[in-house]
Order: structure tokens, then C-alpha cells, then sequence
């Protein structure tokens, strides 16, 4: 693609339901229409969170940015929990929006949490920043039989294969066994 993608994109697994819940309980930073990002929602976990592979492996608070939303239902200061109802609904709005699909960053920059180094130059509400990324599949569990009544069912957009890094290919479940991700 010419540049490198910091983040990862996703889409629900059976192309039907659009909602997004929170992550984790987080406080909502920034939320609103991005010239070149689109709908996004910028916020900072509450709590720190596990990071359960990679580098950065341990617990620490985190910041999280999603981008091409169709749909926000929170503002700036709501705090949410991944029980409470959706925050969001995923599309593909902003310069890079491409077919539907969730475009998600975790960061472990949560004093400057709009900095992304996505962009080489700032925008309205997601500004050029320094690398301080992490794989969100370091930080995310996948609940592989889908019988814990788990809301959220994402799994790697198939739209844009081109963008999914071979480590994003695998993650673990919610007891810690590896998982290959399909249909990628
Ligand atoms: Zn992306």
C-alpha cells in the first residue's frame, strides 16, 4: 500500500450486524467527523488493560482509536464499558474508508491520545504523531465458539486483505490458545 498500517481492520464475522461496543471501559477523548479519517472515536482506558503477546506484553493503560464509522452515539466524556449498549457502527467514511470495515488502533501513548502515526500530516481530530503503537491482537481475545454471550464478533475485514500483517493472522482465545484467524 505504499505506507506502513499501524492498527488493524475488522469487520463483523457474518457481514450483518455493523454495532461496535467498547473494548474496555474507557473515557471518550475525541469523537466526530475527521476530514481524512472520517467518523472516529478517540478514548483512554480507564483501568489498565492486559496485553497478553508481543513487546509490550504486561498491563498498562491504553488509548484507542477507531476510524471509517458510519455512526458515534457517544461524546466527549461518556465513560463505556464493553457491556453497555453500542457505541458505535462501523462504514466507510473518510479519505481512506474503502469498503466497510472498523479501522482500530491501540496505542500506550494515553497523555497525547488523538497523536497517531497513521498520518504524515494532521487532520481535524486525528493529528500526526510519533509511533507508539502496539498489534491490537496483542491486546484482544477472540471468543472462538462464540457461546459466552459476547456481543462483539469481529473478525479481520475481508475487504482488505492487503492490509492484514501475517502477525495479525493469529491471536488467542479466551483461555489463551492460539487461534487462526479464517477467511483472511
Ligand atoms: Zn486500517
Amino acid at each position: 500500500m505504499g505506507f506502513e498500517h499501524f492498527g488493524t481492520d475488522m469487520a463483523d464475522k457474518f457481514r450483518k450486524d455493523i454495532s461496535i461496543y467498547a473494548p474496555f471501559k474507557m473515557k471518550i477523548v475525541a469523537v466526530g467527523l475527521d476530514t481524512l479519517m472520517g467518523g472516529i472515536i478517540i478514548a483512554t482506558s480507564v483501568n489498565p488493560i492486559d496485553i497478553h503477546y508481543g513487546p509490550k506484553k504486561g498491563s498498562r493503560r491504553l488509548t484507542v482509536r477507531m476510524a471509517h464509522l458510519a455512526k458515534t452515539y457517544v461524546k466527549v466524556g461518556d465513560l463505556v464499558s464493553p457491556e453497555d449498549s453500542k457505541i458505535a457502527d462501523y462504514g466507510s467514511t473518510g479519505k481512506y474508508g474503502g469498503s466497510p470495515h472498523l479501522h482500530i488502533e491501540i496505542d500506550t501513548d494515553v497523555e497525547y491520545p488523538q497523536y497517531s502515526p497513521t498520518l504524515s500530516r494532521s487532520s481535524k481530530l486525528w493529528k500526526k504523531g510519533k509511533n507508539s503503537t502496539l498489534n491490537p491482537m496483542d491486546v484482544f481475545k477472540v471468543d472462538a465458539s462464540g457461546q459466552r454471550g459476547f456481543k462483539q464478533t469481529f473478525s479481520h475485514a475481508k475487504a482488505s486483505r492487503g492490509w492484514v500483517k501475517p502477525d495479525d493472522k493469529t491471536t488467542v482465545d479466551l483461555d489463551g490458545k492460539i487461534v487462526k484467524a479464517k477467511s483472511v
